[in-house]
């Protein structure tokens, strides 16, 4: 491997390698008296500081590295309004009809808000709204993702039911039984976005620190004080949104989420005759393996995918190459391209796999809206978080609100969606064994 195809292996992110528009800034020097504060500077925390300070909210972010370090930065770009586990029954079931109808609400129109934003405030991100697609690896997958796609249709949501040989159409892909689209989804370039919001909140009168670790949130008679190396913020109400990259911050709240590490790859772009049978609609796709298989392209034509990892030593070096052999494989790409990036993410699974909000005292939240679903979601959560820094109370907010339950035996059941992992590659095996050719 050439020594620049090396360092580009080791970059942040293909998107933080490639994305316009970075413009510094400066730490936080001294005092600042704000009415919201937000810790950490991804979707979740950009997306409410736009909202906020649309409304004429004073808001400062404070994140410890730069715009879109933590899970933001490092994602595939992939815009998906619907849960990872539970279709709107289950919510319902779960969470009763009118919570659960509630988030189901706040899920629905979560693409739209996307896109929505990039067009209002001309953000140049790559955006593709042409859906996300769901194929069915088996029968039985496919028979769930109907009714799935049914339960979104009866919303009035634009999902559709598609049969083998339109699977096949739109992905360039044999071998899935079936399959269904949500034509609101889409891919984006997400260091663009969040680099998009961050301005889009600025002009909107939001301030914007980076390089500002918050290493002390205190509660005294005025509200609450955040610090940092170089100076503190004063604030009425402060969101913690540092996802999975917060653990220093509270140690409490790091043990209320699995913590999930994530290996995605970007192949050098593929040759127009091999990029023109696959996608050719420039959709999203995310299978219904448990063993997830997605892949999508960037606007270079580079082929994106992704994948976790079990257990053991040596996943950075071996991780990158068995998910491009997979994709070779799936594909059907023998002359797949060379890889050209490959990098890897923190994202917060809660226990339900579903978006929550913590209520940590007074005035204080922390919003965790990922699962694996962040792009939509996380800039959904910000809205909402926007009302409740206008004045909404927290049990009005369309998304479960808990106090901070730790998981029991944390240090160890913090794994347990890695060993899930092996389980379910051993079952998608025998999925595959049972279907029909
Ligand atoms: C590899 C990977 C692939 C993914 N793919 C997709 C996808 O295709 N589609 C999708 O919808 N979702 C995807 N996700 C999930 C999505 O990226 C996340 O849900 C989303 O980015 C979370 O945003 P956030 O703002 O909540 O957190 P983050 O983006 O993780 O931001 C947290 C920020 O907090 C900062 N921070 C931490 N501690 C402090 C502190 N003490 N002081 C100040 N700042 C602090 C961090 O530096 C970080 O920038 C993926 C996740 C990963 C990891």
């Amino acid at each position: 491997m050439s020594r620049e195809a090396v360092q580009e292996l080791q970059s942040l992110s293909l998107w933080h390698a490639v994305a316009r528009g970075r413009r510094d800034r400066a730490p936080l020097e001294g005092r600042l008296d704000v009415d919201l504060a937000i810790v950490g500077g991804g979707f979740a925390g950009l997306s409410t500081a736009l909202h906020a300070a649309g409304r004429g909210i004073c808001v400062a972010v404070l994140e410890a590295e730069i715009i879109a370090w933590g899970a933001t930065g490092r994602n595939a770009g992939f815009v998906v309004p619907n849960f990872a586990k539970m279709d709107p029954s289950d919510i319902i079931a779960h969470l009763g009809p009118e919570r659960g109808e509630r988030l189901i609400d706040f899920a629905s129109g979560s693409a739209e808000l996307v896109f929505d934003l990039i067009k209002r405030h001309k953000i140049d991100c790559d955006p593709v709204q042409k859906g996300w697609i769901q194929p069915a690896h088996s029968t039985a997958a496919f028979e769930k993702v109907k009714t799935r796609a049914g339960q979104w249709a009866m919303r009035g949501r634009p999902a559709v039911t598609l049969d083998r040989r339109s699977v096949q159409e739109l992905t360039g892909v044999r071998g899935y039984v079936g399959g269904w689209i949500d034509r609101s989804g889409g891919v984006l370039d997400p260091v663009a976005y969040a680099r998009g919001l961050a301005d889009a909140a600025e002009n909107a009168g939001a301030h914007i620190f980076e390089h500002s670790r918050v290493s002390v949130i205190e509660r005294g008679a005025q509200g609450w004080m955040l610090t940092t190396p170089s100076g503190s913020v004063h604030a009425g109400k402060v969101l913690i949104a540092t996802n999975a990259y917060g653990a220093e911050l509270d140690p409490v709240l790091k043990r209320t989420y699995f913590p999930l590490r994530i290996f995605q790859i970007a192949t050098a772009p593929l040759p127009g005759a091999i990029r023109s049978r696959l996608l050719p609609g420039g959709q999203g796709v995310g299978d219904t393996r448990r063993n997830l298989l997605t892949f999508r392209f960037d606007s270079e034509n580079r082929l994106i995918s992704g994948g976790m990892h079990i257990f053991g030593a040596g996943a950075d070096t071996r991780m990158p190459r068995a998910i491009w052999r997979r994709l070779a494989t799936h594909l059907e790409l023998p002359d797949i391209p060379p890889l050209q990036y490959a990098w890897s993410g923190m994202a917060a699974i809660e226990p339900d796999y579903l978006p929550r909000l913590v209520d940590l005292g007074p005035g204080l939240i922390a919003g965790f809206a990922c699962n694996g679903r962040g792009i939509a979601m996380t800039t959904a959560m910000g809205k909402v978080l926007a009302d409740w820094a206008g004045g909404k109370v927290p049990g009005d907010l369309p998304l479960p609100i808990t106090r901070p339950w730790p998981i029991p035996f944390h240090g160890v059941v913090r794994y347990a969606p890695n060993f899930m992992l092996s389980w379910g590659i051993l079952r998608d095996r025998l999925d595959r064994a049972g279907n029909p050719t």
